[in-house]
């Protein structure tokens, strides 16, 4: 029979969050004496998604950024913003290279140790345990990178969007694309009245990596994806041969449901499972590490890792933007549009990241001053 298991902390999920939660633990001496271990079910050898972030400067991934832009165009049927991205600039890394250099960095410490099996369940008590399909493991602390079930099951109660996409890597055999600019939205082209745009990052004169995205309550077929991407690049880019060399295709949530409740003092919910997407733009990357810092500092501190992870103000926002967008899907275009285009760069990343001052807020309420938004506040309330 199989040996109960023991550590000081156990990671679910070596993804994004878990992924990076060890990497910060494996930096920091305070957790050397720490046994620390990362349940999988997956051996994450797949480049299942890329990446991107904006950041100011140089950044702890850049290692493994295989590009970056400074200027970005955002296209309405009514304007083209062509927006100068600096200080900032918007990077993109391959999933794989990031799972890659985090189990390297990892495995050189001996107190971490890598176990692929599929967690079954977690029991919350104040010695939390896992059981797996393979085993049983007991952790002072456990981080779990699963969705909590509720999320799909309360379907009523909360707002629910998905960011849900498809995304062809294509090869051109003449230079068409510049590669300093990329497209952050494209509402030229949309599927009917609801919240859909093409997202395109030339990741080099002759490759493109082009996504059609809906914000939208519901899914569509997969053909409905590659008919957009196809008209996209047919219509709007004018390319009439290309190849087709890699597609990507994902599902992201957006929304208001509460995650940061599944946190208890021995179990804490990271990621997605936690609310660490914006619920606003579906963008977590360097959410996560702001997260990860602050639970750091909680572990060393000896408070509840998920003290203090949030901002209410931020989630408030957030809750009424999702409101707007959930019951009148046709506004997207208008938003985007009027927040891309009344605010500047530095204002729209400080808010996106909540890093804003109050008046950086109100600017930026007051560009989406609306009949829409005062509804949604109200009815947010
Ligand atoms: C295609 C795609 C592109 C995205 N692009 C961006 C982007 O450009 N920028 C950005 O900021 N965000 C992006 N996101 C959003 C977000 O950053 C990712 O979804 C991110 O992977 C979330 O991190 P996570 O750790 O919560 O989940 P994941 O990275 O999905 O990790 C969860 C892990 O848990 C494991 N797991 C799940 N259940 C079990 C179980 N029962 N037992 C054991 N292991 C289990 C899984 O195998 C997985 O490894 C993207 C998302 C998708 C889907």
């Amino acid at each position: 029979m199989a040996q109960k298991e023991q550590y000081d902390y156990i990671i679910i999920g070596n993804g994004i969050a878990g992924f990076q939660l060890a990497i910060a633990l494996s930096r920091d001496t305070f957790f050397n004496n720490k046994q620390i271990a990362l349940i999988d079910e997956s051996h994450k050898t797949e480049n299942d998604k890329t990446i991107s972030f904006w950041e100011k400067g140089a950044g702890k991934w850049d290692s493994i950024v295989i590009k970056s832009w400074s200027e970005a165009w955002v296209f309405s049927n009514k304007k083209e913003l062509h927006l100068k991205l600096h200080p900032y600039t918007y990077k993109t890394i391959h999933v794989l290279d990031f799972y890659k250099k985090a189990k390297q960095e990892i495995s050189k410490k001996t107190n971490f140790h890598f176990i692929i099996d599929s967690v079954i369940s977690v029991e919350k008590s104040k010695q939390p345990k896992i059981t797996t399909v393979n085993n049983s493991y007991e952790a002072k602390h456990i981080f779990d990178s699963r969705i909590p079930d509720d999320y799909f099951s309360e379907s009523n109660k909360y707002t629910k969007i998905i960011q849900h996409f498809k995304g062809w890597i294509i090869e051109v055999d003449k230079p068409v694309f510049k590669t300093d600019q990329f497209t952050m939205m494209d509402y030229r082209l949309k599927d009917g009245n609801q919240t859909t745009f093409t997202y395109v990052l030339p990741l080099s004169s002759t490759r493109a990596l082009i996504e059609f995205t809906y914000f939208t309550p519901k899914l569509v077929e997969e053909s409905t994806y590659d008919s957009y991407i196809k008209q996209y690049i047919s219509s709007l880019l004018k390319i009439e041969s290309y190849s087709i060399s890699e597609t990507e295709s994902g599902r992201i949530p957006m929304t208001d449901f509460p995650f940061e409740k599944y946190s208890t003092k021995h179990v804490t919910k990271i990621g997605t499972a936690a609310g660490w997407v914006k619920g606003s733009s579906g963008y977590s990357f360097k959410h996560t590490e702001k997260k990860v810092a602050s639970i750091v500092t909680n572990l060393k501190a000896g408070n509840t890792p998920s003290k203090n992870l949030f901002r209410r103000k931020y989630k408030f926002y957030d809750k009424i933007f999702l409101k707007v967008l959930h019951d009148e899907n046709e506004k997207g275009e208008w938003i985007f549009e009027q927040f891309y285009s009344k605010n500047s760069i530095d204002s729209m990343f400080r808010f996106l990241d909540e890093e804003s001052t109050f008046l950086e807020d109100l600017k930026i309420m007051k560009s989406l001053f609306s009949f829409s938004f005062i509804k949604a506040f109200f009815k947010t309330l």
